[in-house]
């Protein structure tokens, strides 16, 4: 129900911020319909998986589009629908496969959950993509966002699906200077859009706020305001308050923790083992690692310990085996390897190829290139 409250722009800001983003959203939010979905019939990219948003077409781009930009979704989007163009597909297709078309995307369980999410489908739903946002929201993988924009785009519910570029917008159209890292405030926008949405029209709804989000009010630099449908109604611009909002609550500062990665070398191979099958990077392959850091004769000692449990033995010599350590968490390091194009077996055994001297020069220039991008 929405509350007719008329605000007054002349009061001072502190009171201004007494006024919850519950007061003005409600009397303010309904003004956004009609600009918004005008601007995105004229302003809306052309983008694969707009053209036939069929259930299935949607929720594959947006489980890809979490975390991941655009531009970088486009070839995996079009590769994944040639691979796997149904329900059936995905559902049956072995996990391996599913991995290495993703393989660079980050973010492994989403493809495994993917598959999942499928093989529920096919087997409760009659391999049709539920339609409600509550039916959706039991399937592995699906949270509040994808299961109201797969409902809102694909099936024309009136359910919001607020992600992060939803969050800026609304904040910044709102005033709200709440924490929108908050899950209260993520229910609480959700609940405003629940109130606001048109019946009709969903999807351009939907897609609309998630757009201006993307390219006008842009989570990096400066917003582009001039450009915006909502320009007029946003109180953070009028008040001059888009460095401060959206806020942000201040983060924890980062776990670091000590590993030593060894990178075990022959002539023409690495030692690599598989990640447990739960937790971070479940199931990957990695280096072989240990907590803490450890001294040359500690490696070696490590090493002659595992090696003897393979009944192995192993010849301690400098030459042999390069180690060091990096105070970053491996498997991570191994990602962003693999983002930079360099394989480390991940995935295909028989192409294991970091092992000659070269190969070890190149991965040993490209980790330096990653700790630094990461200081
Ligand atoms: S007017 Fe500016 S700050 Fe407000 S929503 Fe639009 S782009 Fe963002």
């Amino acid at each position: 129900m929405k509350k007719d409250l008329k605000v007054d722009y002349n009061i001072e800001k502190e009171e201004q911020k007494k006024i919850s983003a519950t007061a003005v959203g409600n009397s303010q939010l309904g003004d956004i319909v009609e600009p918004l979905l005008a601007w995105y019939d004229t302003h809306a990219r052309v983008l694969p998986w707009r053209e036939h948003p069929a259930p299935y077409r949607v929720w594959v781009s947006e489980i890809m589009l979490q975390q991941t930009r655009v531009e970088a979704v486009k070839p995996y989007f079009e590769r994944f629908m040639t691979a796997l163009p149904t329900i059936r597909d995905l559902a049956e297709a072995p996990e391996d496969v599913i991995l290495k078309l993703w393989e660079g995307l980050g973010y492994y369980n989403r493809a495994r959950n993917l598959k999942k999410a499928a093989g529920v489908i096919m087997s409760d739903y009659g391999g049709h993509v539920p339609e409600t946002y509550e039916e959706l929201l039991k399937l592995p993988g699906i949270g509040s966002y994808t299961a109201g924009a797969i409902s809102s785009i694909a099936f024309g519910y009136p359910v919001p699906a607020v992600d992060g570029n939803v969050l800026r917008v609304l904040s910044r159209v709102l005033e709200s200077h709440e924490d929108i890292l908050k899950q209260s405030v993520k229910k609480h926008f959700e609940e405003l859009l629940r109130e606001t949405m048109p019946k009709e029209r969903t999807s351009a709804f939907t897609q609309g706020m998630i757009e201006i989000g993307a390219i006008v009010c842009v989570p990096n630099g400066k917003p582009k305001c001039e450009e915006c449908p909502l320009e007029s109604l946003c109180l953070a611009k009028r008040h001059g308050l888009l460095d401060s909002i959206p806020y942000k609550a201040p983060k924890k500062p980062r776990k670091i923790e000590e590993k030593t990665v060894l990178l075990i070398c022959s002539s023409k191979k690495a030692a690599i083992r598989k990640r447990p099958d739960q937790g971070l990077l479940a199931s990957l392959y990695e280096f072989p690692n240990t907590d803490h850091y450890l001294t040359a004769d500690e490696v070696r000692e490590y090493l002659e310990k595992e090696m003897a449990a393979l009944g192995c033995r192993v010849y301690p010599s400098q030459s042999n085996f390069i180690y060091f350590d990096t105070g970053k968490d491996p498997a991570w390091i191994q990602e962003q390897l693999m983002e930079k194009g360099i394989r480390i077996g991940a995935f295909e055994m028989s192409r294991v190829s970091v092992g000659t001297m070269e190969e070890c020069k190149l991965y040993i220039k490209a980790l330096k290139e990653i700790l630094e991008a990461a200081e």
